[in-house]
């Protein structure tokens, strides 16, 4: 059995939970005992935490007030960001788009700057890759594409092409860009 007679347990949310001596807890009048419940430095660890909660909260209210007052200041410096760092953009993408499929990936920024084209490599486009385009404007943005679409993103398997290349390709096969190709090849001429 514990003596316990002149210790007491750090108890309550944010205790240690040790038996410590009386002397380590600071007088609390209003609890029974005459003292915390909680020893002197889980008090001080619960006073820091508390202030850094506070100040965080003060912080992002104080960023989200300046984004407000300078939305397009800030759109703008996001966007020279982007377009300054391409790489690191195209692999949150994928990364992104990876986690939603339950998927890993393999590759690195460097991977990607490894590979980086200054045009889109398919023949028929051929296009000056420009980063950092944002909804219509994206279609020469540089994008990650796998090259077979049933792998992972893993260094043999990707490609950096422009954003209209990888949305007409998508996650078709050679096969069936091929079949679509034709079809659409054959229902043009009947119609000429
Ligand atoms: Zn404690
Ligand atoms: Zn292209």
């Amino acid at each position: 059995m514990v003596d316990n007679s002149d210790l007491k347990q750090c108890n309550g949310k944010n205790g240690c939970g040790q038996w410590k001596p009386k002397s380590e807890y600071s007088n609390a009048a209003g609890n029974k005992d005459g003292l915390y419940s909680i020893c002197r430095p889980c008090k001080k660890a619960a006073v820091h935490k508390s202030y850094l909660e506070k100040d965080h909260e003060k912080r992002k209210a104080h960023a989200n007030q300046y984004y407000l007052e300078n939305k397009e200041l800030v759109k703008g410096r996001n966007r020279k960001y982007r377009r300054r760092t391409p790489a690191k953009q195209m692999l949150r993408n994928a990364k992104c788009r990876a986690d939603k499929k339950g998927e890993i990936i393999t590759i690195t920024e460097q991977d990607i700057l490894n590979i980086f084209p200054t045009h889109c490599p398919l023949p028929h486009c051929g296009i000056k890759l420009v980063p950092g385009g944002v909804g219509y404007e994206r279609f020469n943005s540089p994008s990650l594409d796998k090259i077979n679409s049933k792998g992972i993103y893993e260094k043999d398997n990707v490609i950096v092409v422009c954003f209209r290349c990888n949305t007409i390709k998508g996650e078709g096969t050679p096969e069936e860009h091929l079949s679509i190709g034709n079809f659409y090849q054959k229902l043009l001429k009947s119609k000429l």
